[in-house]
């Protein structure tokens, strides 16, 4: 069945992936981002609608959400998508620029987006909560204790979650990507990113759509018996 689905961080690399899937899915797809340009040349390149929302900010998610809702729809499908990294040794890591930011964005905006959308998804009996955590918070990593502490916090949180709105038709899982070719990969320094991909059993670099297949199936009707699960997408990478 066709749903509204909102991808956070959605106008390019993964979200931009996984909105398009969604959309070639069938289902009706909104993506928020919080740089105006690229939401305009995103909707221009696809006709995927884009919103200013800062998934930081709750006040800012609170006010996205339902002017999503009122011009587009109820959101049934909620990607958790939006991130960021400021890698550092935590010894010398800034609490604000560094630690701040990155659970800001990638822990915090969980907890905002699931907030806003779930009580919808609740009273319609329906919903599906995607969120986009990391093989380093699964196994964590030099230099990203900021990165990985955010993306583990989202496998517990998810898993609380998951038992709070299951009996109301909502499900929420995780999934763990690997090494993805997207800006964010493309910004770690080349020798890193060669000795990284010796390291994947299937022999290559993910891609988005790898990522995007993923969330398509776990956003449908039939995957309503996973529920709390972490999916890790990394080639055979990292096997828990
Ligand atoms: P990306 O290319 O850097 O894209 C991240 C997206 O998030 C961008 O659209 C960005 O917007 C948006 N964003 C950043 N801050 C935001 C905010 N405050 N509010 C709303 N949107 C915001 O990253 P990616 O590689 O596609 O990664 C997507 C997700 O997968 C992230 O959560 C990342 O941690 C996770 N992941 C990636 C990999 C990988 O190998 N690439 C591996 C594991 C997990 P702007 O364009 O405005 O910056």
């Amino acid at each position: 069945m066709a749903r509204v689905a909102l991808v956070t961080g959605g106008t390019r690399g993964i979200g931009a992936s996984i909105a398009k899937a969604l959309k070639a899915a069938g289902h009706t797809v909104v993506v928020c981002d919080v740089v105006d340009d690229q939401i305009a040349s995103f909707q221009q390149e696809t006709g995927i609608a884009g919103y200013n929302i800062d998934v930081s900010d709750y006040a800012s998610v609170e006010a996205g959400v339902q002017k999503i809702e009122g011009e587009v729809g109820p959101v049934d499908i909620l990607v958790n998508n939006a991130g960021i990294t400021r890698d550092g040794f935590m010894h010398k890591m800034d609490p604000v620029k560094q630690w701040g930011a990155v659970i800001g964005v990638n822990l915090n905006s969980v907890f905002n987006t699931c907030r806003v959308a779930a009580p919808g998804m609740r009273d319609r009996g329906w919903g599906r909560i995607i969120s986009i955590s990391s093989m380093n918070g699964q196994r964590g990593q030099f230099g990203q204790s900021n990165y990985a502490a955010a993306k583990a916090g989202m496998i517990g949180f998810t898993k609380s979650i998951a038992q709070e709105l299951a009996n109301k038709g909502v499900t929420a899982n995780v999934v763990a990507p690997g090494f993805i070719l997207t800006d964010m990969t493309a910004a770690m320094p080349q020798e890193i990113l060669d000795a990284e991909v010796k390291k994947i059993p299937v022999g290559r670099i993910g891609q988005p759509e790898d990522i995007a297949q993923a969330v398509v199936y776990l956003a449908s009707d039939q995957a309503g018996f996973l529920n709390g699960a972490t999916l890790s997408v990394n080639g055979g990478q990292y096997m828990i």
